[in-house]
């Protein structure tokens, strides 16, 4: 999408889509058994765009028994690598050449710049399958160094049957990172995407059986959490979930796989991120563009933002002014606008979350600096301006709670070491960054931070190398890298003596 575009043009383009909204199981479209659909309303301006497949117990049944034939016949699994490899690779192929359709319904469903879904989602989904697709047909098992009468080898297989259950704020792209480990391991995938985020990953089935990916190797059940979701995760014959979602559901999915099969769980929750400014950084006016958009990129809607600001106490008000001047300038607006760069809540329950969080953190005695307003009300949209709280503690709420919207909460500190501690201060340990011209305290800081990614004088860097997940409540298991492959494989060990 070239900012180029006008306006008038994307909104030219979304016309003229076409929604897929059933359930693809068993290698077609179809309608929810009960006949049930729930609205799928774009953020944008509250417009109902489509009704979708409220898929049930009944449609789970019928996807997993699907998924099961197809991974015992093999029609998959035991192809050669270089053969899933070859799929994958045109399966994202597919993708790239649908970029501006898959990046209009992106944009449509969830409210996030077309910009950002045609530069970011879009071609980081291709990048992910086509890497993980790259990837297979160059690991190898291994052979144990036991005594000379064994030989003892450990293979990976593939587990089975994987749920994929994904959040709303990068559809694609959570899909993408279970999607690949999954598929290209051998793996039947069965994927239920967030009721307010389906479009895509609808759309994605289609083009997969494209590719050539075999009949109910991957499958996509829209519905609600507690009815589509719930019975994936309850069911007896799914072997693995990969989670991103809320801890809240994740701790459910524990449970439910304590309460029937003990199926692998897979969790990749939530955040509280620390962006830790120390007096010394070489560059201010970087760290300061980058804790901006820290929170403020994807409206904040994003598990690892830098929703806590912590710097150093003598540089505080100098470096908040800087972030408020980045803030100011961002282009805030309709998603459909190329030129947007922050632009609509997901839906109007996220948004009067947000909004009372913000009302939460006044009456906590914070300081509000920028925004805090609902915007563009004409437009039947959901919109907050990018909101700054200052004289923020870590003991309020909106330091300890995960908000998963445009607002950004400023601490102080006086030392590296409070700084540490501060940062592990909350439930999560998703990420955590710190900027800082210093190498040993960059270290020191770096190893004391307890989160699965530490930035130090970025953030928010990797690429579908690095290893992505968490600590604590953040979850565990990892998502990108050839880590991956551990959540959607099992380790079996074949012990041989030779007589
Ligand atoms: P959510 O937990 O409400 O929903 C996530 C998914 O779980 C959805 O598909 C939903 O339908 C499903 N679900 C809900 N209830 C369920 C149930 N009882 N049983 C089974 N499935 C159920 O989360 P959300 O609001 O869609 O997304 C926001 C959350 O996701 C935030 O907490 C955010 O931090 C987290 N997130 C984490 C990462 C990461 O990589 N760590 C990335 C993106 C988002």
């Amino acid at each position: 999408m070239s900012a180029a575009l006008s306006i008038d043009s994307v909104k030219s383009q979304a016309k003229g889509l076409n929604f897929r909204n059933r359930a693809f199981i068993a290698g077609s479209y179809t309608d929810a058994a009960n006949g049930r659909t729930f609205e799928c309303i774009s953020p944008i301006d509250g417009r109902v765009l489509t009704e979708i497949a409220r898929c049930d117990v009944e449609d789970v049944n019928r996807a997993v028994a699907a998924a099961r034939a197809a991974f015992e016949d093999g029609r998959w699994r035991d192809l050669a690598p270089v053969q899933r490899k070859r799929t994958l690779q045109k399966f994202a192929d597919l993708i790239e050449s649908h970029t501006t359709e898959l990046a209009l319904l992106e944009t449509l469903d969830m409210g996030k710049p077309i910009g950002d879904s045609t530069r970011i989602d879009v071609p980081a989904t291709v990048n992910c399958i086509r890497w993980y697709g790259e990837a297979i047909d160059k690991i190898y098992d291994e052979v144990a160094p036991t005594a000379g009468n064994v030989i003892a080898m450990l293979r990976r297989e593939p587990m089975g049957v994987i749920a994929a259950i994904v959040p709303w704020n990068f559809p694609m792209i959570m899909a993408a990172w279970k999607i690949g480990p999954a598929l290209a391991t051998g793996n039947s995938l069965i994927l239920k995407p967030a009721e307010q985020s389906s479009l895509t990953a609808i759309r994605l089935a289609e083009l997969a059986a494209e590719a050539g990916i075999p009949e109910s190797v991957f499958q996509v059940v829209p519905g609600l959490g507690q009815e589509a979701g719930q019975a994936l995760a309850r069911h007896m014959d799914v072997d693995g979930i990969a989670f991103t979602g809320s801890g809240e559901v994740g701790k459910l999915l524990l449970k439910y796989s304590g309460e029937s099969n003990m199926k692998r769980v897979a969790l990749e929750c939530g955040g509280k991120t620390p962006h830790i400014v120390m007096a010394d950084a070489a560059d201010l006016d970087a760290a300061a563009n980058a804790a901006a958009w820290g929170i403020f990129f994807n409206q904040g809607e994003v598990c690892n933002a830098g929703s806590r600001l912590l710097v150093e106490e003598s540089i505080k008000d100098e470096f908040l002014e800087k972030v408020k001047a980045v803030a100011q300038s961002m282009r805030f607006g309709n998603p459909l606008d190329p030129a947007t760069q922050v632009g609509a809540i997901v839906d109007e329950d996220q948004f009067q979350k947000v909004l009372s969080y913000i009302g939460l953190g006044a009456q906590e005695g914070a300081e509000l600096i920028l925004g805090g307003q609902q915007a563009m009300t004409e437009s039947g949209g959901f919109y907050i301006e990018p909101t700054i709280f200052d004289r923020v503690n870590n003991r309020m709420r909106i330091a300890q709670e995960e908000i998963f919207g445009p607002v950004l909460a400023t601490l102080t500190f006086k030392d590296g070491e409070e700084a540490v501690k501060i940062g592990n201060d909350t439930i999560y340990g998703l990420a955590a960054a710190v900027w800082t011209n210093d190498i040993n305290r960059a270290h020191k800081m770096a190893k004391g931070l307890r989160a699965g990614s530490v930035w130090v004088n970025c953030f928010d860097g990797g690429d579908i190398t690095t290893p992505f997940g968490g600590y604590k409540q953040s979850g565990f298991g990892r998502d990108k890298s050839l880590h991956a492959f551990d959540k959607y494989t099992e380790l079996k060990t074949i012990w041989i003596e030779l007589h």
